[in-house]
């Protein structure tokens, strides 16, 4: 593949950069620090983002979207982490949103693709059990087809933002009967229908993100079935396959190496982290572990549209590295505030009343180092990215 500068890709991420600099509005800008944005930014961005045409920038012009290359997406991804805008809701913009570009009738797209341009819309995704997470397949929510509803019973685990979203997709069992991946269907269900229950579980990063979602007899109608009955497993195949470049979080460690710089030249007073050897070094290594994940993010962009087993063990090691990464980073942050480190476990991007002492560095930073500590568990955990690379080495 080619290294060389694209000027091109120059000229594309100067474009970005003057839309941020034109339109996030200050309220809004320094906002994202790790974690989903609270709902009312999210939307008030998303609204921002549509109006200009990028209400969806990771899909294809024919589905409304902006139409960029992967390598584009990166470059946007990346300078709207850098200036701290808000998130956009992941789970409607790669996960869902692909699924319905694919597999859902014209009714159905007409129904759910317009509020997720407009961010009126919020969604989460109903997959984990407990006792079901890296092995998915063996989920036991069931679905018995009565008429034109199916019938829902059993629980979802882990269920991120269940309390801030508006519709769920889900994995069900519609047949017990067969081969455990071949019973399994995707639906899709309003959050306000009766017998869906969320309930809080609050993580070490002091947040509630996290939920657990009972299903007791909910009644979901049948027109909300993605695909064929039965199709679940192929449908949840393609919706785990997306973007394996991306899986790095490549935007993420870019804005923790230069927080890291940032505090490394600061502290006036007894001289700058920077000029001590060891902080020195250290930061040095991070910074060669970040460039060297940002050219392996080049390789798989280049390789994303082969689809090849290549390209998912690539995506692996990218998850494994880049997650392994983040934590140190987050843990390297904590330790580079000295002091301040114990009394910077506030929720990100709010300031603590009951630590005054706090300095601006140290704002939020203690609260993503432990979120952080989930990052080598969701979206394929380490070992099962691990054994994803050691399969693909058995084939060559
Ligand atoms: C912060 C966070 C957000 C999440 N958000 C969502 C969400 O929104 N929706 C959703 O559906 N789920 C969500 N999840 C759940 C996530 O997908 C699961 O936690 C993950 O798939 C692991 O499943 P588990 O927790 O059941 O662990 P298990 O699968 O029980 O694994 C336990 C341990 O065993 C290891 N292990 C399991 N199988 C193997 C194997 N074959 N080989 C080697 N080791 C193995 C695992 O690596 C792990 O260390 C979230 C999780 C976290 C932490």
């Amino acid at each position: 593949m080619d290294f060389r500068r694209n000027p091109n890709l120059d000229a594309f991420r100067q474009e970005v950069r003057a839309f941020l600099r034109d339109h996030l509005p200050a309220e809004l800008a320094g906002r994202n620090s790790g974690v989903r944005s609270e709902r009312a930014e999210l939307v008030a961005w998303q609204r921002i983002l549509n109006a200009h045409g990028w209400g969806a920038p990771h899909w294809p012009e024919e589905h409304g979207g902006t139409g960029w290359s992967l390598q584009q997406r990166l470059v946007f991804d990346e300078e709207c982490v850098a200036v701290g805008a808000p998130t956009q809701d992941g789970f409607a913009q790669k996960l869902v949103g692909p699924v319905l570009n694919r597999f859902a009738t014209p009714e159905q797209k007409a129904e759910h693709l317009p509020p997720i341009f407009t961010g009126t819309r919020l969604w989460c995704q109903g997959f984990s059990e407990p006792g079901s997470g890296s092995d998915l397949a063996s989920l036991r929510t069931q679905a018995v087809r009565t008429g034109d509803h199916y019938v829902v019973n059993g629980q979802k685990i882990w269920t991120s933002y269940a309390h801030q979203a508006d519709w769920i997709f889900l994995l069900v069992r519609t047949d017990p009967s067969v081969k455990k991946q071949a019973g399994i269907s995707f639906l899709l269900a309003d959050m306000r229908t009766p017998g869906i229950t969320v309930r809080p579980i609050v993580s070490i990063d002091g947040r509630h993100h996290l939920n657990e979602t009972f299903f007791d007899d909910v009644r979901v109608p049948v027109r909300n079935l993605i695909g064929a009955e039965g199709e679940g497993w192929k449908i949840t195949k393609f919706l785990l396959n997306n973007e394996h470049a991306s899986s790095a979080d490549l935007p993420t460690l870019l804005r923790m190496l230069n927080r890291l710089k940032q505090l490394a030249t600061q502290r006036a007073g007894r001289g700058a982290l920077v000029e001590r050897h060891v902080f020195a070094l250290r930061l040095a290594r991070y910074e060669a572990e970040v460039r060297a994940i940002a050219v392996m993010v080049q390789r798989v962009a280049a390789m994303e549209a082969d689809n090849s087993p290549a390209t998912h063990a690539m995506g692996s090691i990218l998850k494994v590295r880049g997650t392994e990464l983040q934590q140190k980073m987050s843990e390297f942050l904590v330790e580079s505030l000295g002091d301040s480190g114990a009394v910077a476990n506030t929720v990100a991007g709010q300031r603590s009343a009951t630590c005054p002492d706090q300095t601006g560095d140290g704002h939020g930073l203690a609260a993503e180092m432990f979120f952080r500590r989930a990052a080598t568990i969701y979206g394929g955990s380490s070992e099962i990215q691990r054994g994803i690379v050691a399969k693909t080495m058995f084939q060559f």
